[in-house]
């Protein structure tokens, strides 16, 4: 017997016991002629207490930090308790013990504020792991996964894998893509989730899946993405959309409950697409905190000040009661949002001051009656401060809806102990690809359209105004589900692939199979799928989800511990019949 209990465990109660521990050394302290070790494992921390009698066997066998040590010994109570720690008021008598292995000073240390960069901590990640910080993290990640398990177990979900090897079918990011050796010049793909399969399995009539699956998208890592990251995957038959909100909003508060003890008595909001752009900027409002985006145009303009006259939008918010900034803050507020990620030209800010006098940086162009009705319309009062953004459209209401965001964070808004999630659904069927010149599924091709939008689809120039049975769930400002209801009829999917631009060959040639299933009695069906990662490092508290998945890679795709990607050698390349170009 290795232990008989873990550095978790001991507590007063078990004072006189004679126990066996076994864990790596966090610390070794001496102490006159005792020396005290601070034992770690999975669990916690026991104090270990060394005898002097014990020193002839430590000098031939010194201990070092993360030697691997196991110990005999007797609890005693502590003379001076350590109330941080679980097991604070014992310690271990050592009676005997013995170093399991010995370890390397290890590159940083194994401690909550880790003096180890982030790429040292990669490149060690099994040493990383170590920390309490990330341990907990990967426990809170495991019960997350339990918790939604035992729920969708509950409602009779069956989880059933599906292959990682499939078929490259870009529509969307670009795949991954695997050589076949068996199969000359050609190709396996990694899925980029299992969005097809689930769907046939729907015809095979399994009518509640999931899966806490592993998807794969060979994008452009921008901050924070993975390029595997896991899913909550789920599909049903014979519902619709109010039956998998109602099904997954029970779900999302099941996992509040358990893992952070919230519940939310009341049904979550529900905010249309067109509202979430209009008031917050994007689809995914953080709605912790109002500050929401106003339409000024028809106040601003035909009053001579050219920025607001040739703008396709401007827009205001209220940033609540800041109209005592400086001109220094207002300045560095104007900086802000001409740095490239926001891409502005200026800022204009009204204050309405506590006198109730109102000052603007357009003092030139609206006297204070015509300043009052920008307040007017942002609802201020006196002591508030209104900044506006001009410009075009797209790019105006991105900038605001950032500033609002930076706004909230300023004012103390964006409390991350604080959470409000809520369903944004009736999104549009399509959206323009800019650099393609095309219109794109918005959520994929498979999403069915509102059916009494269907004959929009005739017409290229209606195409912004089909709206699908598509939402998405948001939680402070952050995408953590998106589903749909599916097209579940051929002429339907055919009509989609061929608004999508894809000829008839190439429909079949790509999802021959689906259009196949689809004549063999495919039931009426929709789904949803959550980012785990992301809703779990919500659940932490963090905006890393690097912190949450146990091997991840780094911000250019790579994994510096493994050293991968890699080449591979003349043998295998000759094997998969490929020759590298450069
Ligand atoms: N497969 C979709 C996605 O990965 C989710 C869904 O529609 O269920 O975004």
């Amino acid at each position: 017997m290795y232990r008989s209990h873990t550095c978790g465990e001991l507590r007063i109660e078990h004072v006189s016991q004679p126990v066996k521990l076994a864990g790596w050394v966090q610390t070794v302290r001496k102490f006159g002629s005792i020396t005290f070790v601070d034992l770690r494992d999975r669990y916690g921390i026991t104090q270990l207490l060394f005898p002097e009698a014990l020193n002839p066997q430590l000098q031939s066998q010194p201990l070092g930090r993360e030697f691997v040590l196991q110990v005999s010994g007797t609890v005693t109570e502590r003379s001076s308790k350590n109330n941080n720690i679980p097991t604070g008021e014992i310690e271990i008598s050592v009676s005997d013990f013995q170093v399991l292995n010995s370890s390397k000073t290890p590159p940083f240390t194994i401690q909550d504020d880790t003096d180890g960069g982030d790429e040292l901590r990669m490149k060690y990640r099994y040493l990383d792991l170590r920390r309490n910080l990330i341990k907990q993290n990967l426990t809170l990640r495991y019960r997350v996964n339990r918790s939604v398990r035992n729920f969708l177990d509950s409602r009779g979900f069956m989880d059933i894998e599906t292959p990682y090897l499939i078929k490259s079918t870009p529509e969307g990011a670009r795949d991954f893509v695997v050589p076949s050796r068996m199969n000359d010049n050609q190709f396996y793909a990694l899925p980029q989730s299992p969005q097809t399969f689930k769907q046939l399995l729907m015809v095979s009539g399994y009518d509640r899946y999931y899966q806490i699956v592993k998807c794969f998208r060979d994008e452009d890592l921008r901050a924070d993405r993975q390029p595997e990251f896991t899913q909550i995957d789920c599909e049903m038959s014979f519902v619709d959309q109010e039956d998998i909100l109602k099904n997954f909003e029970e779900m999302t508060k099941h996992v509040f409950q358990e893992i952070k003890g919230i519940t939310f008595n009341e049904p979550f909001p529900r905010m249309t697409w067109e509202d979430a752009m209009k008031y917050y900027g994007n689809d995914k409002p953080d709605i912790r905190f109002e500050m929401k985006l106003v339409d000024l145009g028809e106040t601003a303009r035909g009053n001579g000040f050219k920025v607001f006259d040739e703008a396709e939008l401007v827009v205001g918010i209220n940033a609540g009661g800041c109209s005592e900034y400086t001109r220094k803050q207002l300045d560095e507020l104007t900086d802000w949002v001409k740095r490239p990620q926001i891409g502005m030209t200026g800022l204009i800010y009204i204050r309405y001051n506590a006198d109730g006098t109102l000052k603007s940086s357009v003092d030139k162009f609206f006297n204070e009656q015509a300043l009052q009705l920008f307040a007017d319309q942002c609802k201020a009062k006196p002591g508030d401060l209104i900044l506006i953004l001009a410009g075009k459209e797209e790019r105006t209401r991105k900038a605001m809806s950032e500033l609002r965001l930076e706004m909230g964070e300023r004012l103390g808004f964006r409390d991350k102990d604080v959470y409000k999630p809520l369903w944004v659904i009736d999104f549009p069927l399509f959206e323009y690809a800019e650099e393609d010149n095309r219109w794109v599924a918005r959520h994929h091709p498979f999403t069915a359209p509102k059916p009494e939008h269907i004959h929009l689809m005739d017409d290229l120039s209606q195409y912004a105004k089909i709206k699908a049975n598509a939402y998405d769930i948001v939680l402070n400002g952050t995408e953590i589900g998106g589903g749909s209801i599916r097209i579940f009829q051929r002429d339907l999917q055919e009509k989609m692939f061929a608004a999508l631009g894809m000829t008839k060959e190439e429909a079949n040639h790509k999802f021959g199979f689906l259009l196949g299933a689809f004549e063999y009695g495919a039931p009426p069906h929709g789904g949803i799928a959550f980012g785990f990662d992301r809703f779990c490092s919500l659940l932490g508290g963090s905006e890393t989800i690097r912190d949450f998945i146990a091997f991840p890679k780094n911000n250019s795709g790579r994994d510096v511990m493994l050293d991968a990607p890699s080449e591979i050698d003349q043998v295998q390349l000759d094997e998969l019949k490929l020759s590298l170009l450069k």
